[in-house]
């Protein structure tokens, strides 16, 4: 039967499609409740897919309604504009699943990085413990390349499936020269699946899990988790730390609105509670003018803008 919400919704978003495939949606939902900024506006409509033939549902109905689509994990890396999200915005941590065959460790990609690096080490396979603690899913990690000391996703990675833009599944092979920093082969619009992993054998479990609670710990006492943030708000340009050229611009600790660059690691901006995106959005554009003023560097962002946003 067909949900009728009465949230300012046009009445074009017919969500019948849905209703019937049994796909979990809400139309204007405050996108403040899913990003770890705790910021940003409503979703036209949001879909949570758990499979991969409810994903290809979900693209056939935005299709025939025309809808801009773009796909998120746990939105751990995101700023959304206080205008929200004028489109479908489909949810991928719902879409769940693992399947492991020797060293090869395949995640659909709503796992969290957390969990499969768990299930990894109950299965003695290890390699992605440096990553403890990053708190994304599988296909945000595989899309953002995310790393910590010293590791990165790609270091691992054998193969995505992945959905494009016109419906067709494709499979991503490794090519060593894909993945950079921060960076990955997977354009706009491509939305992974399930991502695969070759991982190292490891019988001694307990020191896998060690390691990887180690430095998920270092992350606590580094008080990352404290308040409101996406990680690193910047890339680090080569050979430098962001964190420190904006710690020398005597940025570090600075507030606006609500909006923090944290005193104990300056490239992370917190939300102090108060902040909209647009506060957030503002201190990041100042940090990135006076750094670049100072010492003649460009910082760019790490964190995905979903949204419009304006410079002053
Ligand atoms: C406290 C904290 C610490 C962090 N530390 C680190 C760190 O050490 N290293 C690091 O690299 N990152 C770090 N991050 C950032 C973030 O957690 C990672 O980038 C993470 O991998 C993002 O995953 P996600 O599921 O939250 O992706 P999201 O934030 O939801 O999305 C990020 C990008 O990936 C795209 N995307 C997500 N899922 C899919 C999919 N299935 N298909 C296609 N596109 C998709 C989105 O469109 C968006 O462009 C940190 C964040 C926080 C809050």
């Amino acid at each position: 039967m067909a949900v009728r919400y009465n949230l300012g919704v046009p009445d074009e978003i017919n969500t019948k499609l849905l209703d019937e495939a049994g796909i979990e949606y809400r139309t204007g939902y405050p996108l403040s409740r899913l990003t770890s900024l705790r910021t940003g506006g409503d979703a036209l409509i949001i879909t949570w897919p758990r499979t991969a033939l409810q994903l290809e549902t979900v693209l056939s109905y935005a299709s025939q309604k025309g809808l801009q689509v773009s796909a998120v994990g746990n939105m751990t890396n995101i700023l959304a504009s206080d205008s929200g999200w004028d489109g479908m915005l489909i949810c991928m941590n719902r879409l769940r699943g693992i399947v492991i065959k020797g060293d090869l460790f395949i995640s659909c990609a709503g796992e969290s990085l957390d969990t499969v690096i768990n299930k990894a080490i109950e299965h003695n396979l290890c390699g992605l413990e440096e990553l403890g603690g990053i708190p994304g899913t599988i296909g945000g990690a595989t899309v953002c390349n995310a790393g910590a000391n010293g590791k990165q996703i790609s270091d691992y990675f054998f193969y995505a499936d992945y959905i494009t833009p016109d419906g067709k599944i494709r499979r991503m092979p490794s090519y060593s020269d894909a993945f950079s920093y921060r960076t990955s082969p997977f354009r706009a619009g491509e939305i992974i699946i399930s991502a695969a992993f070759r991982l190292s054998v490891n019988r001694n479990t307990a020191e896998s899990r060690e390691k990887k609670e180690a430095y998920r710990a270092k992350r606590i006492e580094a008080h990352q988790f404290d308040a409101p943030s996406a990680g690193c708000f910047f890339k680090n340009p080569p050979l430098l730390s962001a964190g420190k050229l904006i710690e020398e611009a005597g940025l570090k600790g600075f507030s606006r609105n609500g909006a923090l660059v944290s005193p104990w690691h300056a490239n992370f901006i917190v939300n102090q509670g108060s902040a909209a995106s647009r506060d957030i959005f503002q201190l990041a554009e100042l940090v990135r003018s006076t750094v670049c003023r100072k010492f003649n560097i460009e910082l760019e962002y790490e964190v995905k803008l979903l949204g419009k946003f304006e410079t002053e």
